[in-house]
């Protein structure tokens, strides 16, 4: 934050930027207590087939119901979890819950059921020697009798871009599980596609800036072509974000796009919200 107020490193010290610090750490500590405290929940969005409307995968999503402020967003207190180093926990948390659910529903009503996490760098990049990450997850699969393809782990582009041993070493355990890569947010970072090829990625999720815009003959259409082209010719699947309209969903389907997640199926729900939906489709 000092970084960002520039020149004017006194502005640090204004009454209004003192209340958001203050306001962080208020909410940093109340993170800590809700995932003692039970107020953490996860949803899940439907990621559905385009070509036959069916529903095989979905991304799970974190919340916290914030006893006096309601719901916090995940954009508001994932960066606060990253900084408090409290995403660890939440991490394992989300991995339990998620391998927990995708257990029962591939047991009970598609044998093929995937559901995708999301990883924040500093998590990807943990080591996991202290019980938190990796070896965790191996144990807790294990315990399922689950494959590791059962989950799919969704970074972000930067993290390839200056990938580290760490990265793919990791990149690499996650392969040996099973465990399958998704790209998230795609397009909106650097986009070099180089990588691509260098590291072994199952899905491309296309930003949905993208999907905002999409129409015939547009530019966003245009590049949304090429992404799937050369993606599938990767042998990369594509999974079309924020999908709201059925015009945008044609589109996709038409250019070949394999999946799509958005408003316009279903918004993130709770778990037996999602049971149900599943069931009954
Ligand atoms: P993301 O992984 O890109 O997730 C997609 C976001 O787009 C979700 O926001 C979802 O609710 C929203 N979305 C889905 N369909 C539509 C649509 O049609 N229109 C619009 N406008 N939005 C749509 P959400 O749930 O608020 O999550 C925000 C971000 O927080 C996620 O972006 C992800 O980066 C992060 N996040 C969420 N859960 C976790 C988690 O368990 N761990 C970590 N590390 N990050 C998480
Ligand atoms: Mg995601
Ligand atoms: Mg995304």
């Amino acid at each position: 934050a000092a970084k960002n107020a520039g020149r004017n490193r006194y502005a640090y010290f204004t009454p209004a930027l003192q209340v958001a610090a203050l306001n962080r750490m208020r909410l940093t500590n109340d993170l800590r207590g809700a995932l003692k405290g039970d107020q953490l929940a996860l949803y899940f969005q439907p990621i559905v087939h385009l070509a036959t409307g069916r529903i095989h995968k979905a991304e799970a999503l974190v919340r916290w119901q914030h006893p006096q402020r309601g719901m916090v967003s995940p954009c508001e207190f994932i960066p606060l979890a990253e900084s408090s180093g409290l995403i660890l926990e939440i991490g394992q948390w989300v991995f339990h819950e998620a391998a927990d659910w995708a257990q029962r529903w591939r047991a009970e009503v598609d044998p093929a059921f995937q559901i995708s996490i999301n990883q924040s760098p500093l998590e990807f990049q943990h080591d996991g020697g202290d019980g938190v990450g990796y070896e965790d997850w191996l144990r807790h699969l294990r315990e399922l009798g689950l494959p590791g393809q059962a989950l799919v782990v969704e970074i972000t582009e930067g993290l390839l871009l200056d990938a580290t041993a760490t990265v793919s070493d990791k990149l690499l355990q996650l392969r040996d599980a099973g465990i399958q890569v998704a790209l998230d947010d795609f397009g909106t970072g650097y986009s070099s596609l180089s990588y691509l090829k260098k590291f072994d990625i199952d899905y491309l999720k296309i930003d949905r800036s993208f999907t905002r815009n999409l129409a015939p003959e547009s530019s966003d259409m245009a590049l949304s072509e090429a992404i799937i082209v050369m993606a599938h010719k990767l042998g990369l699947k594509v999974i079309a974000e924020g999908v709201e309209t059925p015009e945008q969903r044609d589109l996709l389907a038409r250019a070949g796009c394999d999946y799509g997640q958005g408003y316009l199926f279903a918004r993130p729900i709770p778990a037996a919200e999602f049971d149900a939906l599943l069931r009954h489709p």
